[in-house]
C-alpha cells in the first residue's frame, strides 16, 4: 500500500463513521462529525519525522552515506512502537505509510503504543558486519533523544534483526549513560534481554491469522449475514478437506516460521511451494519447510535442483514469482510490498490470502481479488504476532521476570486468537459488505480516535 492508498483508505472510514451511527462512537452527540474529522486529519499526517544522511567510514576506506528516517505517527494510544527497516526500498513516504500502519496494527491488537517506523536506506547485502554496526551507531546519535522506553520504542524489521537491535541498545547506552536502557529497544537477542519467541512470532501469528479463520467458521458459532454467505462457504470447504494445499513466499524470518506452523498444525497442511526472492522451490506432495530451512540460514538462498536431490527432497525448482500463481487454497504473502499486482491478480488461484508482510497487496488487485469472492486477511491483522511479543518483551524489561519460549507463544496466540474472534465475527454477521481490511482498519481507527478525543488531542 502507498501513502495515498493507506491516507484515502482512513478517509474512507472516516466518512464511513461519519455517515452511520451505529458504532461504538454514536453516543459522542453533536461534535461527534467535527471530532471524526479532526481524528482523521492527525490519522492521515505525522507527530514527527527524523530523518538525516548517516556516515560512516567503510572497509575500503571510502565514506557510505545513507538516508535514514525515524517516522512517529501518532501516540493517542501509547508510546511510538515499530520496526526499524534496513533496505534499498526505504524513503520517507515507505516509513510514513508503514508508520501509519503500525499505528492502526498496535490499535486493533488493543496494545499500549502509538505507531512509529524506522528505516535506512541500505542494501545490507552489500556491507560487512563492521559496517552495518557502524551505521546502526549512526542511527541511534541521529534519534537518541527522541527513543526511549517511555517514548518510541524501535524493534527489527525487514533487514534489521537482533544483532542490530544489540548494537542499538549499546550505543543507546554509551550516549545515556544514566538513562533506562533496556526496553529502548525490543527484538533484541535472548542473551541481552531479548524473549523467546520473538524471532517465529510474527510468522507464527500470521499462520494462525487464517487459521483462527477457518475455527470460527467451522465452530459454528458465527452469525453469518446473507451478504457473506458464500464466503462462510467457501472457508468452510477449506477448512473440511482432509489436506489444505498452502503456498508460503518468502522465506527469511516470517515466512519459514509460518511454513513450519502450517506443517504442524493440528489440522492437515501441506506446504507445497515456498520461494525467496531468487527462486521458488514447489512439490505438489509438499516441500520439507523445517529441512530446507537450516540450507537457507547457512547460503542465504534455497538450494537449487541438484541441490535438492541431494538433500533427498524432490521438488522442481521455479522463478521466485511463480509462487503467487500455483494451485494452492491459501497463499501466505511474507515477503515484500507490492507483490500482487494488477498484472499478476487475474492469475491468483488461492481463496485465501494472507497478509505476513506489509502491504504484498496493492489496493486495485485488494478490489479485485475481493470482487472475485476471496478472503485476504490484512497485515494490521495478520502480522502483528512480532509486535504482540515485543510488548510481552517490553514487560519482561520491567519485571525481569524471564518466560519459557511456551509460555510466550501460547500468550501471543492467545492475543491473537481474541483479536481475530472479533474481528470475524463482526465481518460475518455485518449487512455492510466491507472488506477484512476496511473492517480492521475502521476498528482501529476508531480506538485511536476514541483515545484522541479523551486525551483531548481533538476538541
Ligand atoms: N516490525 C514489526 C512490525 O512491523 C515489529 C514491530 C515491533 O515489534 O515493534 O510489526
Amino acid at each position: 500500500m502507498t501513502k495515498n492508498t493507506t491516507t484515502q483508505l482512513i478517509q474512507e472510514v472516516v466518512d464511513y463513521l461519519i455517515e452511520t451511527d451505529t458504532n461504538e462512537l454514536s453516543n459522542w452527540g453533536e461534535n461527534r462529525t467535527e471530532w471524526l474529522k479532526q481524528g482523521g486529519e492527525q490519522l492521515k499526517g505525522i507527530d514527527k519525522v527524523i530523518a538525516g544522511d548517516l556516515r560512516i567510514k567503510k572497509d575500503d576506506g571510502s565514506i557510505g552515506t545513507y538516508q535514514a528516517f525515524r517516522v512517529q505517527h501518532n501516540n493517542a494510544c501509547g508510546y511510538y512502537k515499530g520496526g526499524i527497516r534496513f533496505s534499498t526500498g526505504v524513503n520517507q513516504d515507505e516509513v510514513q505509510t508503514l508508520a501509519m500502519l503500525m499505528t492502526l496494527k498496535n490499535s486493533l491488537h488493543d496494545l499500549p503504543y502509538g505507531g512509529g517506523k524506522g528505516g535506512v536506506h541500505i542494501d545490507v547485502r552489500k556491507h560487512s558486519k563492521r559496517e552495518l554496526k557502524e551505521v546502526s551507531q549512526a542511527f541511534v546519535s541521529m534519534v537518541k533523544n527522541d527513543i526511549g522506553p517511555y517514548r518510541d520504542i524501535p524493534a527489527p524489521d525487514v533487514g534489521s534483526g537482533p544483532e542490530l537491535m544489540d548494537w542499538m541498545t549499546q550505543a543507546y547506552k554509551e550516549l545515556h549513560p544514566n538513562q533506562p536502557f533496556i526496553n529502548t529497544f525490543t527484538g533484541k537477542s535472548i542473551k541481552n534481554g531479548g524473549t523467546k519467541g520473538r524471532g517465529e512470532s510474527t510468522g507464527i501469528g500470521t499462520f494462525l491469522s487464517y487459521y483462527y479463520l477457518v475455527d470460527a467458521v467451522l465452530n459454528g458459532s458465527l452469525d453469518v449475514n446473507d451478504k457473506h454467505a458464500d464466503k462462510k462457504d467457501m472457508i468452510k470447504a477449506i477448512g473440511e478437506k482432509d489436506d489444505v494445499k498452502i503456498a508460503v513466499q518468502g522465506f527469511g524470518n516470517l515466512s519459514r516460521a509460518a511454513a513450519i506452523a502450517a506443517q504442524n498444525a493440528e489440522r492437515k497442511h501441506t506446504v507445497i511451494a515456498v520461494s525467496d526472492s531468487r527462486s521458488t522451490v514447489y512439490n505438489e506432495n509438499g516441500v520439507d519447510a523445517e529441512k530446507l530451512a537450516p540450507f537457507k540460514e547457512e547460503n542465504d538462498r534455497l538450494p537449487n535442483a541438484d541441490e535438492l536431490k541431494e538433500m533427498g527432497l524432490e521438488g522442481d525448482v521455479l522463478d521466485p514469482m511463480d509462487i503467487l500463481t500455483l494451485d494452492c487454497d491459501v497463499l501466505i504473502l511474507g515477503a515484500i510490498e507490492d507483490q500482487i499486482t494488477g498484472e499478476n491478480q487475474a492469475d491468483i488461484k488461492a481463496d485465501i490470502l494472507v497478509e505476513g508482510a506489509n502491504g504484498p497487496v496493492t489496493s486495485e488487485a485488494d478490489q479485485y481479488l475481493t470482487e472475485q469472492g476471496k478472503v485476504i486477511i490484512p497485515d494490521i491483522l495478520a502480522n502483528a504476532g512480532g509486535v504482540t511479543v515485543s510488548y510481552l518483551e517490553w514487560i519482561q524489561g520491567f519485571t525481569n521476570e524471564v518466560k519459557e519460549k511456551e509460555v510466550i507463544l501460547e500468550d501471543m496466540s492467545k492475543r491473537m486468537k481474541k483479536v481475530s474472534e472479533r474481528v470475524y465475527g463482526s465481518y460475518f454477521s455485518s449487512e455492510h459488505d466491507e472488506s477484512l481490511r476496511f473492517l480492521c482498519f475502521k476498528l482501529a481507527v476508531v480506538r485511536v480516535i476514541d483515545a484522541m478525543k479523551r486525551s483531548g488531542k481533538i476538541i
